[in-house]
């Protein structure tokens, strides 16, 4: 099955939008085998609606859209389509009623706009695609020769909520059994550089087979994608095992997890299992390694909070650092770094407490200690460690990276200390 995918609105072309709508289906619809033969991005009038994607429907067999299925005039995707492919759009009292009923629960004392029935208008046989996520419904519309369009919100959360609840059901039966999958496992590294990571895969994967391997870099390591097309699903998933397992052996405890894990949550887990419980004191990333943990559902049990401290007054009388201290070292050196974990341990009473203190730039560096100069430390259970790191990148990055280090400094630590 041939399809593809036309994303609308001019905010794409525009640039304030990031197309993500596009990459989410490619993803998904690579899950059942299917692969995205072209993508195309229009604005919101509707002859650059129907050409790309008349274009489009010459060439596939199928043809996903999204965005322009609101109630404001730049919403035109459904009238283009249908007059595409002849038909009048006609009132859906259905859904109409449904949307009037909606309206009332979330603003009562106010009268549904008249510019919401838009919605309610659809194309004559045309399927309806629910929508579980906001009120305006995905079309589904197919020609005689059995070629189809089917047209999706913008908004990236219903579009993937109708895309998962509905489109795909529809794809599946489409296509029957499958016999021919792109099938993709990523594993995700941290704290080895990119070319150290390269140097130890080295010809690891020779023999496996095709299997392409993307080194993918970004703030929180490197991911390692592993990809094989055109196998039965068997086949490639044995495949990607295999590949998987080399890696494995050669990058050991370096592979927090696997597809979209997240460091944080990874470091929670082994808290949670062993009853630890997690405080942090941060200078350099202001609360960002705390969002990074409170942000894992269910944290509360692990996480028991932490100290922004900023300014070195903080860090002396909300974590005890000796005055001392920051006078002889400054606050970005291992002495602090290791009084401020100290200081979070014994003050918020945790067994294992992360500290951070760096120069995360533009500014404030110097010859001895530039920008992206950053020292972690741990407290466990009174065994503290710290680390330097020089990292680079701008701002964001420095902040990432650092919260991203001092959650692996702990995995490890866990790791190789089973009874802490
Ligand atoms: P629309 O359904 O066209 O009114 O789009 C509603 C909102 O969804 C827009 O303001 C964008 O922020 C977002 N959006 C639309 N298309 C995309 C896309 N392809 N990728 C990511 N976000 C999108
Ligand atoms: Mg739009």
């Amino acid at each position: 099955m041939r399809i593809e995918v036309v994303t609308i609105g001019d905010e794409l072309l525009l640039g304030y939008t990031i197309d993500t709508n596009a990459a989410h289906l490619a993803r998904e619809l690579a899950g059942l085998g299917v692969e995205i033969v072209r993508r195309t991005t229009c604005g919101d009038s509707g002859d650059s609606i129907a050409a790309a994607v008349g274009d489009a429907l010459d060439r596939a067999d199928g043809v996903i859209t999204t965005g322009g299925l609101g109630p404001t005039s730049d919403d035109l995707t459904k009238p283009s389509i249908a007059a595409l492919f002849g038909r009048e759009m006609v009132l859906d009292a259905t859904h109409l009623a449904w949307m009037r009923e909606r309206w009332a629960t979330r603003w009562p004392d106010k009268p549904m706009p008249a510019s919401n029935a838009q919605q309610a208008m659809l194309p004559v046989g045309a399927r309806k695609l629910t929508n579980n996520h906001g009120s305006a419904p995905g079309i589904f519309l197919e020609d005689a020769r059995g070629r189809w369009v089917a047209m999706l919100p913008g908004v990236p959360r219903e579009m993937r909520g109708m895309l998962a609840d509905t489109l795909l059901p529809i794809v599946r039966e489409r296509l029957g059994t499958v016999t021919r999958v792109v099938r993709s496992r990523t594993l995700r590294t941290t704290g080895v550089a990119e070319s150290l990571v390269a140097d130890r895969v080295g010809t690891q994967l020779d023999g496996v087979g095709e299997v392409g391997l993307a080194y993918l870099p970004n703030a929180d390591g490197v991911d390692l994608r592993l990809t094989v097309r055109g196998l039965s699903p068997e086949v490639a998933d044995a495949r990607l095992a295999e590949a998987a397992s080399r890696l494995r052996s050669v990058m050991g405890d370096a592979i927090y997890g696997e597809q979209q894990a997240d460091l944080a949550e990874v470091v929670l887990e082994a808290c949670r299992a062993r009853g630890l419980v997690i405080g942090v004191g941060e200078s350099c990333t202001g609360g960002l390694l705390g969002a990074r943990l409170t942000a894992v559902p269910g944290s509360s049990d692990v996480v028991r909070g932490g100290v922004i401290a900023y300014d070195d007054d903080v860090k002396r009388t909300l974590l005890g650092v000796p005055a001392a201290l920051l006078a002889e070292h400054g606050a970005v050196s291992e002495p602090v770094v290791r009084a401020m974990a100290s200081g979070v341990r014994a003050r918020l009473r945790v067994g294992a407490a992360l500290a951070i203190t760096g120069i995360a730039g533009p500014g404030g560096g110097s010859e001895a200690k530039p920008v992206g100069t950053v020292w972690i430390a741990l407290d466990l259970n009174g065994a503290v460690e710290s680390r330097q790191l020089r990292l680079w990148g701008d701002r964001e990055e420095v902040r990432r990276r650092s919260a991203q280090a001092a959650l692996e400094l702990l995995r490890r630590a866990l790791a190789s200390n089973p009874a802490a």
